[in-house]
This record gives C-alpha cells, structure tokens and sequence, in this order.
C-alpha cells in the first residue's frame, strides 16, 4: 500500500514537471499534390519572442542541407484561436514576437523525394525523415520534454504508420522523448506488409526485429525476404554477443523497393530507411544495404563518435571518425552478406579490392588520412551544389577508404595478436556502446592497445594508416588467407582513369600522375587524334591505346576551348588492384590458409 502511494505520488509529480508542452498533427489533405499540412502547438511558452525554424541537417546525413525551402503558407495562431503575428527573420527562421505562452503555427510542407533525408507525399502514402518536415521552436534542441506527434490518416486508404516512435494509447498517435530523439524516428506511412521476429539477448531478453515493408510484394514473398533478413541479424549480433537495448523493445527496418524512390538507406537508433529505386525480386542483391544499416545500430547509433552528440540540427557535425563510424560498417555490410552466403567470391572478393584501391590507388588515399576524408562529409555526403569539385585529387570516400583500414586491421590481429576485427568491436562495444560514452580518435586508439597488449603496435598502427596515410602491405597480408594481389591490366597501356562524354570530352578532373594529367589535358577537353589517327568514342580510343606498351611516348591532339592541341604524353599503366586465390593461380592451399578463411568469413551462427 504504502509503495502504491509512493507510486502515485511519484507519477503525479513526473506528470505535473512533463506536462506536455509541444505537439505536432500532421495531416495530407492535398496529398496528391505532394503536400502535408502540419501543425505544432507549442504550450507553456516563455515570456519573449518565440523563434520558429527548419533544420539544415538530418541524424546520419553528415552535409549541410536547406529544408526551408519546401515549407511555405506559415500562420500563427493562440489558444482561443486569434492570429498572432509571424515573421520570417531569415531564410529559414520565422519569430512570433507576441504571445502570451500558447503559440501554434500552421504550415504546408511540399515533399516529392523519398530517401533517407527528405521527404515524399503522395496518393499511396507518406515518407517523412523529420527534419526535412518539422518545424520547430529553438530551446527545443536542448529539451528532453516529451513531444507528441500526431497523425490524421485518409480514412478509405488503409495506411499503416511504421516508426521507432514510442506509440501512445490511442492510435496513430506517440511521443517522443525530446527532439534529438524526434528527429532521428522517420515515419513512413501506406499499405505496408508487416513481418517480424525475435533475437534472443544471452541474458535471456528477447528483441522484436519488425520489416516494414513498402513494395510490390506478395506476403508469402515478404516472408521470405524477411527470413533472409533474419539471418543478417542473428550474424550481426554474433559479432558482438548480444544486440543492443532497442528503445520500447523493437527495431524497425523501413523498407521501400519500388521505382518510385531514391536509392538509400539511412541508420537510426531503433529503425532504419531503406530506399531501393527497383522493382522488388527478394534476391540476395536486395540484401546488402539491410546489412550495412543493421550493423549501424551498434556502430554509430551506440558506439558514437563524441563529434556527432549532441546532433547540430542547424549546420552539420564534422567527424574525425567516419572512416570507423562508416568505413567499419561498409567492411561488416559486405562480410556479413559473405558469412551469410549471400555473396558469391566474386562479389566478397570485388568488396576488398575497392577498399584497397580506395586507399592505395587514388591520390584522396595516398595522400590524405582517413582523418581528413572523414571531414569533408559535411560536403560530399549527398551535399548538392552547382560548381565543380577537385575531389579526385584530393578525397578519398570514407566507406571504402574506412573498409580498406578495417580489413588491413583485421587481417594483422588474425595473423599477429591470434584476433580478429571481430574482438575489436566488441571490446569497442564493451567500452563505449553499451555504456553509450561517445567516443574520440584517442579513445579508439587506447582500445587497440587493450585488446593487442601493445601500446608500441597501437600507436603505430594510428601513426601510419590512421592519422597518417602510409601504404599498408596488403599482398603480404592477404598471402595469409590464400590471395595474391595483381594489378590490373597488368602489361598494358593506359592513359588514365578519365570519363567522358559527348564522344571523348573529359567529364571531370584528371587524376595526379596519370598520363592525361602528365600531358596537360583536364575536365572540357576533348580528345580527337592519336598518333595522328581521329578517334571519336571511348571504344576507338581504347583500341588504340591496346596498340602500345607502357612508357611509349604517343602524339595526342585534342581540343581545348575551342583551340585544337597537340601534345607528347607517355603512356603508363593501371595503378588499380584486383585479387585472386591463390587456387586460381594454380597454387595449392594448405589447411592453415583454409582455417583462415573460415574464421574470417564463414558463418557464425551456432545452431
Ligand atoms: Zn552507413
């Protein structure tokens, strides 16, 4: 009895200090036309001007993004219903100077690109990332009150909502705790095929997995699909033991395979967007962005970078750390599909030359750490803007560039430390995602020395590939699982990796120490002759480059601005690596190099 009253006592106190002070509804009366009508009420305002705005950056996104632009029509009104003055203060900031604590503004939100950032409305459903659709009132950022949302559905249309939002007592309607977490629930609403399953915690716990699942799919192909998916979960989990504390007990896989959406997918704590733009076949190929996004929830959502927390909802965070946060992951994304035998060799063998290729053969890794290609995230990751880039000369992406990293990692523990990148991440899981205590480069940096015993091992190994950008000795590493490194094309003739279009005009800059750049050409030329002989398409220029061995000094005529040029340019030969097994090489393998290859990636999953 007594705990009862203490019971009461306590919730009516909570009750009393959260008082709900901020709602949205959000309703699709114009939905054919892409939009959304949105309301957010705001209760218990403080005295003084009420600042409105848009966010200029979304939860997993790492560029800068103006959202502003599709929200217009904006009113504000108070609690008995009188229009209150609104003013827009900048682009994408409005004030209400008067009020006297209840404030709503009422605005329409056009959305007609589904992905992982924006948002998309229509007749057959709703695809709502939250920053691209919420307004919302500065403080709001710092506050952990808790927010209702709520959604007003088209009633002939059937839709279901699917979200990591903690659903409240009546339908279509939850809450979230603050607007960090607010803003990192996308919603998607529609005819939506449900699935789910369970994995069990060694602690005994259970977790509810959920797909949600927007395509042309029958239900017995959703079952299907959703059994493949299983799989990656479990190999996930037994990466690091036990799967993470999922918020309300369920993760939710937010799924749409049609045409009619942008190819992504997009991590969040308890769910994640996947956007496939094709029709739905359940094939493997399906698969691989469900088993990067899922090894997200402990690799970014819970062992964080500090420079991600708190999230910066109006420019965005630059991390140090994206080659782990996002490099790591691409490496699991890949080796969980192999583990799970959805990835023939061909495929899981192609993964690990681009990693090595991105570090080893492009000026972004031979010259610049994986430090500093994390921090031009904030312009390369789905950044737009009209003016060109110098990027292959100086940028490297983080996830093949990270996944490069990854594997010279886990290759050396195998072979030195009688360890593996799988010990890794679950010390790092131990010390920083469970305990959810962000972490730093340094703090990385101390965990290798932990886990190896050697801090001399540690250092170095940040020193050189991390801070650094130092070749690593991938030929001799994978000699230990059974593979030889090769160059491309090995032997012959090339003039650089150049794209064209229109014919033989150069799509973008050329490449540092590649004999188009050696010879002067650059983005907007176009080449027209070799050796004195015309040549007008890639396959006529292929053809004659084949003619000549590497380091033979050709003619080469092209057109620059109009001018005609002529220029000697020596021919070289492809700087890119593929792999083979040594089977292929007519080597045989011993049972050491067999057992390698088994520990790193066979399956995991002990029945
Ligand atoms: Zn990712």
């Amino acid at each position: 009895m007594k705990s009862l009253t203490v019971y009461l006592l306590t919730n009516l106190i909570v009750g009393f200090v959260t008082a709900q002070n901020i709602r949205y509804d959000i309703s699709f009366p114009n939905a054919v036309h892409h939009e959304a009508e949105i309301s957010l009420t705001v209760k218990n305002a403080k005295a003084g001007p009420a600042i409105f705005r848009m966010s200029r950056s979304s939860p997993g996104r790492y560029a800068t993004h103006e959202f502003g632009k599709n929200i217009y029509a904006l009113t504000a009104w108070d609690k008995a219903g009188k229009q209150l003055e609104i003013t827009r203060t900048d682009a994408d900031v409005y004030e209400v100077a008067r009020h006297s604590g209840f404030i709503k503004v009422r605005y329409t939100l056009f959305g007609y690109y589904a992905d992982g950032t924006y948002a998309s409305v229509d007749e057959t459903g709703a695809h709502l990332n939250m920053p691209a659709t919420l307004l919302w009132m500065k403080g709001m950022e710092k506050d952990s009150s808790l927010i209702e949302v709520n959604f007003s559905l088209p009633e002939s249309k059937n839709w279901t909502i699917a979200t990591q939002l903690k659903p409240a007592a009546r339908p279509n309607l939850f809450t979230a705790p603050g607007m960090q977490y607010l803003m990192d629930s996308p919603v998607k609403i529609g005819k939506l095929k449900y699935q789910q399953w369970q994995l069990q915690n060694p602690d005994g716990k259970p977790y509810s997995i959920r797909l949600a699942l927007d395509a042309a799919a029958t239900e017995e192909q959703a079952k299907d699909f959703a059994v493949k998916i299983k799989n990656i979960t479990r190999q996930a989990q037994a990466v690091y033991g036990e799967t993470p504390v999922y918020d309300y007990g369920t993760y939710t896989f937010l799924v749409s395979i049609n045409p009619y959406v942008y190819g992504d997918g997009m991590e969040h704590r308890n769910s994640t967007m996947i956007t496939l733009p094709e029709v739905f076949n359940g094939s493997n190929d399906e698969l691989e962005a469900f088993s990067h996004e899922f090894f997200h929830c402990w690799n970014v959502e819970r062992i964080r970078p500090k420079s991600l927390e708190p999230f910066n909802f109006e420019k965005s965070n630059m991390s140090s750390e994206l080659w782990l946060a996002e490099g790591f992951t691409q490496y699991y994304g890949d080796l969980l599909m192999k583990r799970c035998g959805y990835y023939s060799n061909e495929a899981w063998f192609g993964a690990v030359s681009r990693y090595i290729n991105a570090k080893e053969a492009v000026p972004g890794g031979k010259e610049y750490s994986p430090v500093d290609n994390s921090r031009n995230a904030v312009f390369v990751d789905a950044g737009v803007a009209v003016d060109k880039t110098n990027y292959p000369n100086h940028f490297s992406s983080y996830y093949p560039y990270g996944a490069a990293i990854a594997l010279a990692l886990d290759l050396t523990l195998r072979d030195s430390f009688n360890s593996s990148l799988d010990d890794f991440m679950r010390l790092l899981w131990k010390k920083h995602g469970k305990p959810e205590k962000p972490y730093t480069v340094a703090d990385v940096q101390k965990a290798l020395t932990e886990l190896t015993g050697s801090a001399a091992f540690a250092a170095g190994f940040f020193n050189r590939y991390i801070y650094g950008h130092e070749s690593f000795d991938y030929a001799a590493a994978l000699a230990k699982a059974g593979f030889v490194l090769k160059n491309v094309n090995a032997g012959k003739a090339w003039l650089g990796n150049a794209k064209f279009t229109d014919g033989l005009k150069i799509a973008g800059p050329t490449v540092k120490n590649t004999p188009l750049y050696n010879g002067g050409l650059d983005v907007g030329d176009e080449i027209i002759s070799i050796e004195g002989k015309s040549i007008a398409t890639p396959d006529e220029l292929s053809a004659a480059i084949a003619a000549y061995q590497p380091g033979k000094e050709i003619t080469l005529s092209y057109k620059h601005n109009g001018d005609t040029k002529t220029v000697k340019l020596v021919l070289g030969q492809s700087p890119f690596f593929s792999i083979a097994t040594f089977e292929s090489e007519g080597k045989e393998i011993d049972s050491k190099v067999a057992n390698f290859r088994e520990n790193w990636w066979g399956n995991k999953i002990k029945e």
